[in-house]
């Protein structure tokens, strides 16, 4: 495994790090293997706290707590929050610090938020004073010029953003921010949410001037896949990968969602959260991965089993009040065909739905305690009312 300087923190990070984004789909146990079987390829990075994965963490990083980074996110934007977050999340992963936590920005107004008097860099600066945060970190997916502000303040240690074959805008202002700044470079969705192929698009990425990456994975196969894309020498792409990513670019150009800030769900007279339904639903992404008998098989924790079908029902249900006014189309700078990518998720979840109807999921495990809340259950299935409270 190849180790980078993370900027000024000094740290050495393992290239490829550990996405908690779709572990925290398998139970505690599972999870904590899936943790285990990185820490034993080499892996050292462990990218935030995503429903209970602090747990699967836990018996993993105080091995040697020294050798990992444990990182932690809030979008809380008050000194107070971020210091009862911290609290939160110290204990929760049994540790005295964490050596980066991360501010959620995903837009201008956020940043300027974190950043306001008795804004939670305030309170991030103190928990680094009394030695409970090493570095200092912001996160976002959206607006990345906005991130690149924070970086330019000098108070940022770390910034973690978007960047894969298809999703380029980081090169405009905020790489060359964080180079000048010396800032630690983690990269979410590496993979484009799992529409890009490791095995050409993980080279890619680790020829960029970036430090770390960290794909969401939920089992130990797909980490160690991961891990395989990633142990050749030279690291450089042949000329016929290079072709690969640049297929790979221009196949998914026209249907990926660049996740922006309130562009078209501003104006969707449904108040759909479009980009929620198009990049960000977890269920739906493993479903994409895995197709229906792949979802049927995988060892998804008993709480997730019980939530599957009522989930993608609230999802089809948002999806049918579409009105296909063709507003959003009009307003998306990427001009994407989003009626008809709703559409196809919209009859990919019928069939999924189906076949979910033909299994006990839902009797046998709807009771079964879920370590998520109610309310982020119900986000994940209703991309519109509940998400927008
Ligand atoms: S076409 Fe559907 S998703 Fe798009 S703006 Fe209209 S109601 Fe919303
Ligand atoms: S559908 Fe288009 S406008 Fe809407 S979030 Fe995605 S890329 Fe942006």
């Amino acid at each position: 495994m190849e180790y980078r300087r993370l900027g000024r923190t000094e740290r050495h990070v393992s290239l490829l790090g550990v996405g908690g984004g779709y572990v925290m789909l398998r139970d505690i146990e599972q999870g904590t293997q899936v943790y285990q079987r990185a820490c034993e390829l080499g892996i050292n990075y462990f990218d935030g706290r995503y429903g209970y994965t602090s747990a699967m963490q836990r018996p993993v990083i105080r091995q040697d707590r020294a050798h990992f980074v444990v990182t932690t996110k809030t979008v809380n934007s008050t000194r107070e929050g971020v210091l009862r977050r911290i609290g939160e999340d110290l204990g929760e992963l049994d540790t005295d610090y964490l050596d980066i936590f991360y501010l959620r920005a995903y837009n201008r107004e956020m940043v300027d938020a974190h950043f306001a008097p008795g804004g939670s860099i305030d309170g991030l600066l103190e928990a680094r004073k009394l030695g409970k945060v090493r570095a200092l970190g912001l996160a976002g997916h959206s607006d990345l010029s906005a991130l690149a502000a924070g970086v330019e303040t000098g108070l940022v240690d770390v910034v973690e953003f978007p960047l894969n074959v298809v999703r380029r805008d980081a090169f405009d202002a905020l790489i060359p921010a964080c180079q000048r700044q010396d800032v630690g470079m983690v990269i979410m969705k590496p993979l484009n949410a799992g529409l890009a192929p490791a095995e050409v698009c993980l080279p890619w990425l680790a020829n960029q001037p970036i430090h770390v990456m960290a794909p969401g994975v939920s089992t130990i196969e797909q980490l160690e896949a991961d891990v395989a894309a990633l142990d050749r020498s030279p690291m450089a792409l042949s000329a016929s990968e290079q072709a690969e990513v640049e297929r790979w670019r221009q196949n998914m150009d026209s249907e990926t969602c660049r996740i922006c800030d309130r562009v078209c769900q501003a104006i969707c007279e449904q108040g759909l959260s479009i980009d929620w339904i198009l990049y960000h639903n977890v269920f739906h992404n493993e479903f994409r991965r895995l197709g229906i008998q792949g979802f049927l098989e995988h060892p998804f924790a008993p709480w997730v089993k019980g939530h599957a079908e009522s989930t993608f029902r609230a999802t089809v249900a948002d999806l049918e009040a579409c009105t296909h006014c063709g507003k959003c189309e009009q307003v998306c700078p990427h001009h994407l065909p989003v009626m008809d990518m709703l559409e196809q998720i919209k009859e990919d979840q019928i069939a999924l739905l189906q076949a979910l109807a033909q299994t006990d999921w839902t009797a046998q495990y709807r009771d079964v305690d879920s370590p998520i809340t109610a309310q982020t259950l119900a986000a994940w299935g209703r991309s519109s009312k509940v998400r927008r409270q």
